[in-house]
């Protein structure tokens, strides 16, 4: 059997796992990172990158639509192959980083035997790392439903994103993240979409001033939303699949080509990990317990990512790679959660950077609120973006900015300024004074975070 030595073995190549390697080996250290799937992880390969290609061509292709004769099935066939080579080139993009910052790469499944050992397997062959420090990055896959398991004509995120053709209908089980973000994108295709959601509204998690516009488009869009609706059981046959659930008490049922499961991720800390093996504390639902500088109960092995507590994003978990790494390598560098924006790439956009209105209610916080529009906003009116606002809340008396909230186009973009200021601690004058170039959507949030000082 061949050995390995690291001084940081990294077992995941997510935005975590090579952000992590990436920068361990920067800091000087012998860095292996460990993949037992493609390079780059879910995010890069069957999550964010591939989902936001084929959304933007959605758009596109609804733009063109309007203009010419293009059909749907040609027009998908060439979504999907931008969608693919938009993906080689972001792996690519990963493979190069690493190469280019002396990380080596082995290909296989990674399990800790003891607290300085791992074996990783693949095909057959046995190899082992002993490694000082490890950063465990491995992720998480898609929750299944036992009433609606996947197969068939039930599909995960991951399957969803490489179906080869526009299905003439769609039900999305889950209006989350992911189920808002691909019921769209089926949609602006053409596919009769209806999202099927246990809560009381999609993106449950945002004010509903925040999902209104959403909402509506979806519906312009075609999109149908059923609510408060509890899923049972589906049937498929070679024709299609019929969903059936419970609304008000009442069983209702929908039929569609297939169904799609977007109803959250879980931990990749099961299996063959090897984690109870060495002892390593896990928290409810198998989150892995880490302190502020991502270590375990087991101080020189981290974890970061999604199979940490907090939201399951990549930019939390390149976020933690670095710090995670720096720790390893004797910096004091910890985590600070307060301005972690969250981003739902839906027409229009959402985002949301540090508290919210009621969460600073909710803790006592005096709060200002500025609020502008993008219906007052020549840039958003040029670009037919006129629906949405920017939402500013800054603690009373200091103006200290605490959060935002915007709806409208490009909100992913504008929504960094926001972090910004909540990370330097500016205060709402700070953003309003702040020259924006005109005529710009930035404008919105200069004019909202101008109405949040006006009051302190
Ligand atoms: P999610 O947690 O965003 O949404 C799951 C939805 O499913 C919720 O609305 C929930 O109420 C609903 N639900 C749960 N059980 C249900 C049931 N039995 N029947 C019907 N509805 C049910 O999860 P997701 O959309 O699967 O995404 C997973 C994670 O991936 C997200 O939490 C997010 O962190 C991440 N993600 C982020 C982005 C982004 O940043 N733009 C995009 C996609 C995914």
């Amino acid at each position: 059997m061949s050995q390995l030595t690291a001084d940081t073995l990294v077992i995941g190549s997510g935005p975590g796992g090579y952000e992590a390697a990436v920068r361990s080996a920067q800091l000087g250290m012998k860095t292996v990172v460990v993949e037992r799937g493609e390079l780059g992880g879910v995010c890069t390969n069957v999550g964010c990158i591939p989902s936001k290609a084929l959304i933007a061509e959605s758009h596109r292709y609804q733009s063109v639509r309007q203009w010419s004769s293009h059909t749907a099935s040609s027009s998908f066939a060439q979504a999907q192959a931008f969608k693919s080579a938009v993906v080689s080139r972001q792996a690519g993009g990963v493979r190069f980083l690493l190469q280019n910052a002396g990380v080596t790469v082995v290909q296989g499944e990674a399990s800790l035997l003891d607290e300085h050992t791992a074996v990783v397997t693949r095909e057959g062959e046995e190899q082992l790392i002993s490694f000082r420090h490890a950063i465990l990055a491995t992720g998480s896959r898609p929750i299944e439903l036992q009433a609606v398991p996947f197969g068939g004509r039930v599909l995960s995120s991951t399957e969803a994103l490489s179906l080869t053709e526009v299905p003439a209908s769609l039900i999305i089980v889950g209006g989350g993240y992911i189920g808002v973000e691909l019921g769209q994108m089926y949609a602006k295709f053409g596919a009769k979409v209806t999202i099927v959601e246990a809560g009381g509204q999609v993106l449950p998690g945002f004010e509903t001033g925040l999902t209104a516009p959403i909402v509506r488009q979806l519906s312009e869009d075609g999109v149908t939303i059923i609510t408060e609706a509890s899923v049972l059981s589906a049937d498929q046959d070679q024709k299609g699949l019929t969903l059936h659930y419970v609304k008000h008490n009442e069983q209702q049922l929908i039929q569609a080509q297939y169904a799609i499961v977007t109803v959250g991720r879980r931990p990749n800390t099961d299996g063959s990990l090897g984690l109870e093996r060495i002892g390593i504390q896990t928290a409810a639902r198998g989150m892995i317990v880490t302190d502020e500088q991502c270590r375990t109960s087991i101080p020189h092995i981290f974890a970061i990512g999604d199979i940490t507590h907090g939201p399951a994003l990549a930019h939390k978990a390149s976020y933690e790679a670095k710090v995670a790494a720096e720790a390893i390598a004797g910096k004091p560098s910890a985590v600070d959660y307060k301005a972690i924006p969250l981003v739902v790439f839906s027409e229009p956009e959402l985002a949301s950077v540090g508290l919210t209105e009621a969460e600073c209610r909710a803790q006592g916080i005096a709060v200002v609120v500025g609020k502008s529009s993008f219906a007052i906003n020549g840039r958003a009116l040029a670009l037919k973006a006129g629906e949405g606002f920017v939402k500013l809340i800054a603690e009373q008396g200091s103006g200290i900015v605490l959060g935002a909230q915007i709806v409208g186009a490009e909100a992913s973009t504008l929504i960094s300024e926001l972090a910004l200021a909540i990370e330097m601690g500016a205060t709402a004058e700070d953003v309003a004074m702040t020259i924006h170039p005109h005529p710009t959507l930035g404008e919105v949030t200069m004019e909202a975070a101008g109405k949040a000082a006006k009051q302190m």
